[in-house]
């Protein structure tokens, strides 16, 4: 007997006839004998149409009130599935979040997980039975619904598995699997049998968005295995594993695993900024504070005592207050303009072996200019290359580094 979180997108929640798919998945799974919680997202686009109304109704809204709104679209999803389940003979139930309870911080739609308590799920399993959860929310301590920021379904999931000692979470979605890069946008993407919690985390982190970003950190945590399926088609999935279990898989190792793109970036330069310390602390210190994520920085390195002009993204969100935040700085600090462009993207290459081996990033570099695509912004990490690019390019430069670094699937016959 196994515990299993199964969790179901959106995609595979978008309307009773997917549901009732969903009900046999689940079914065969309890049949197995093993021990199920399910985690299920709200129906396909319906979280977005829930925001927008939240957007018509007041420009700058409560978060409190916008979590009580776009929460309501998994408490419909998990009741349906759990009077599917009940329908074929299943002892099913759904538990929203503030019933088990998954405690959360008070952060409005970008809450944490403080700890999830499992008496009910002992419970339930004690008595065979099969507990149907809503992703994405949670209760904060004050009683008030509180959700996990936009993919958060997938936290959900792995939070759960870690607090009922679950062998595996299964995350069911629209692709079959973590690919090389996005296959929407690369039909020659590859599948991967499996892949690191590292790599899988800086992938997330840079826009390859199958797995929300959290999740993978909490699940490297707990040393929780997820498997990335599909709930559409019966076949094994992309196993997201810790290092030392990676060669139970027989990958054939490569130097890079995957490439991921990001449009939610925009880029900010500053001109004529004075050449003296302090200047870029001061330029820095009010985004710091308003949590505003600054990505990459580049600055121009100027003739002695002349000025230089200081570029860097942000999230394409937080544009606008940033530019309202540095307009509060301009006289102190002493530059000229304040440029903005929303027209680019962020494309990286993740690798473990970028440790081992050197000239990965030339190699971007190489193919990139080999295409007339011009860098505008670069950031390293360990296994990690970054280059910000105009956003019209984003298809060529994947499909193009994709090939480059020998990640193409072969050609079908
Ligand atoms: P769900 O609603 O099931 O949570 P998401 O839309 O959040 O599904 O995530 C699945 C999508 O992630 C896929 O449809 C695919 O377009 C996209 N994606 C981006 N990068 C990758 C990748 N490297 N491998 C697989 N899918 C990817
Ligand atoms: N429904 C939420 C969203 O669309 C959470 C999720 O599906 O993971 O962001
Ligand atoms: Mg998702």
């Amino acid at each position: 007997m196994l515990r299993i979180v199964m969790k179901f997108g959106g995609t595979s929640m978008a309307g009773i006839e997917r549901i009732r798919h969903v009900a046999n998945l689940v079914k065969r799974e309890a049949e197995r004998g093993n021990q199920v919680a399910v985690v299920v997202s709200a129906m396909a686009g319906e979280t977005d149409r829930l925001v927008q109304l939240c957007r018509e109704a007041a420009s700058l809204y409560d978060p409190r009130e916008y979590d009580v709104v776009v929460a309501s679209g998994e408490q419909v999803t998990s009741g349906l599935l759990a009077i599917t389940l009940q329908g074929m003979g299943l002892n099913a139930r759904s538990y929203m979040g503030w019933q088990l309870p998954i405690r959360t911080t008070a952060a409005h739609a970008s809450a944490l997980i403080d700890g999830i308590d499992v008496d009910v799920l002992e419970r339930v399993f004690g008595e065979s039975g099969i507990a149907v959860i809503p992703g994405f929310q949670g209760v904060a301590a004050d009683g008030s619904v509180a959700t996990l920021g936009r993919g958060g379904s997938d936290t959900s999931a792995v939070a759960l598995a870690a607090a009922m000692k679950a062998d595996r979470c299964d995350i069911y979605t629209d692709v079959d699997g973590v690919y090389t890069t996005d296959p929407r946008i690369v039909p020659r993407a590859r599948k991967l049998s499996a892949i690191t919690y590292e790599e899988m985390l800086e992938l997330a982190s840079v826009g390859a968005k199958v797995l929300q970003t959290r999740s993978v950190g909490l699940a490297m945590r707990y040393n929780m295995p997820i498997q990335v399926l599909s709930s559409f088609e019966d076949r094994p999935g992309t196993m997201v594993v810790g290092d030392d279990r990676i060669e139970d898989y027989k990958m054939e190792r490569q130097l890079i695993t995957g490439i991921a793109y990001d449009k939610n970036e925009a880029r900010i330069t500053l001109t004529g900024v004075p050449d003296r310390p302090g200047s870029v602390a001061a330029i820095f210190a009010p985004l710091a504070e308003a949590n505003v994520n600054v990505d990459m920085i580049v600055q121009s390195v100027p003739r002695a005592g002349e000025r230089s002009d200081l570029t860097f993204t942000v999230p394409t969100a937080s544009l606008a207050h940033s530019k309202a935040l540095l307009e509060g700085v301009r006289e102190e600090v002493g530059f000229q303009e304040i440029l903005t462009d929303t027209d680019v993207v962020k494309v990286s290459a993740v690798g473990v072996g970028m440790r081992s081996n050197a000239g990965i990033a030339a190699q971007m570099f190489k193919a990139l200019a080999g295409r007339g695509i011009n860098i505008i912004a670069i950031t390293t990490s360990e296994i990690k290359v970054s280059v910000l690019i105009p956003e019209e390019y984003t298809e060529l430069a994947v499909r193009v580094l994709h090939t480059t670094y020998g990640l193409d699937a072969e050609a079908a016959e």
